[in-house]
């Protein structure tokens, strides 16, 4: 593999956590969800296995904590077959570089995020004008300089499917960036999120780290296009997920998520949509 790797030159270690940051939650037998500071990581697979892949790469200089906890739910030694990413943002791609090196297993987005991925083209900056609290309000020092991956990012198959996560599909759910993806498991409803709608109020600094659970729409700093980010939550409400995982807050299940998501969609000027900001219309 291709070892030629490098964060952006803005990439820095981020003095943000949560009352979660620490905390491992096993949503589903074969679903585990851990809490980096502010960003959630899953580990997808039965445990009892050695058959997994890990959703999402946590913060910049999380890489130690990230082994530590695969090897606690896998065993000594043991790493996931692949990296799959819901998108290129600092706080889903901050420990890549180092898991990579360590596990020398391929990373898989989505097309439109690759970019981002390959150190050709950085994220638009972070809108600290936006309507929200004190997180929106730090979000200009959040790299948005693109990390290269070089050759160990590909493609997720244009056909749906998800590497080694067999019921798994992959769904475009852009807005928030150009290539975001959520993962939807029909036999379930299982759905990974990533930041297409969260639990937590993100933009607020207080609820960051209470972890309050509230619907949101996207992070605000960060969402580029609104129209887009409405039309990917109508996506995945249709899809009547019974548990959901996000980037960000708690996860969610049964009535709650039901009757969150639904709320979410027929509100989500008010809800999600900022009244002022920069990549607002
Ligand atoms: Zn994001
Ligand atoms: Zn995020």
């Amino acid at each position: 593999m291709d070892k030629h790797m490098n964060y952006g030159s803005d990439y820095k270690y981020i003095p943000a956590t949560s009352i979660g940051s620490g905390l491992g939650i096993e949503v589903l037998p074969d679903l585990y969800s851990y809490t980096i500071q502010i960003v959630n990581i899953h580990l997808i697979g039965d445990p009892t296995t050695n058959e997994f892949v890990l959703v999402d790469a946590g913060m910049p200089n999380s890489a130690a904590e990230i082994i530590s906890v695969v090897e606690e739910r896998f065993g000594a030694n043991s790493h996931p077959k692949a990296i799959i990413l819901t998108h290129g943002h600092f706080d889903h791609v901050g420990a890549i570089i180092e898991l990579v090196n360590r596990w020398n297993v391929p990373v898989y987005a989505h097309e439109l995020e690759l970019p981002f991925l390959t150190g050709k083209t950085s994220y638009p900056e972070p809108d600290s004008t936006v309507e929200g609290g004190m997180i929106a309000k730090i979000s200009p020092m959040f790299p948005n300089e693109p990390v290269n991956l070089g050759n160990n990012v590909k493609p997720l198959p244009s056909d749906g499917s998800v590497p080694n996560l067999p019921e798994f599909k992959w769904i475009h759910t852009p807005g928030h960036s150009p290539g975001h993806v959520s993962f939807f498991r029909e036999k379930d409803r299982a759905l990974i999120v990533g930041d297409a709608f969260v639990t937590v109020k993100q933009e607020y600094l207080y609820k960051v780290i209470t972890q309050e659970q509230e619907i949101s729409g996207p992070p605000r700093y960060l969402t580029i296009d609104w129209q887009a980010a409405q039309e990917s939550v109508n996506t995945l409400w249709k899809l009547k997920p019974t548990t959901a995982v996000t980037g960000h807050g708690l996860p969610m299940t049964g009535a709650l998520l039901s009757e969150s998501l639904t709320k979410l969609v027929e509100n989500f000027d008010e809800i999600a949509k900022p009244d002022y900001g920069k990549y607002v219309n």
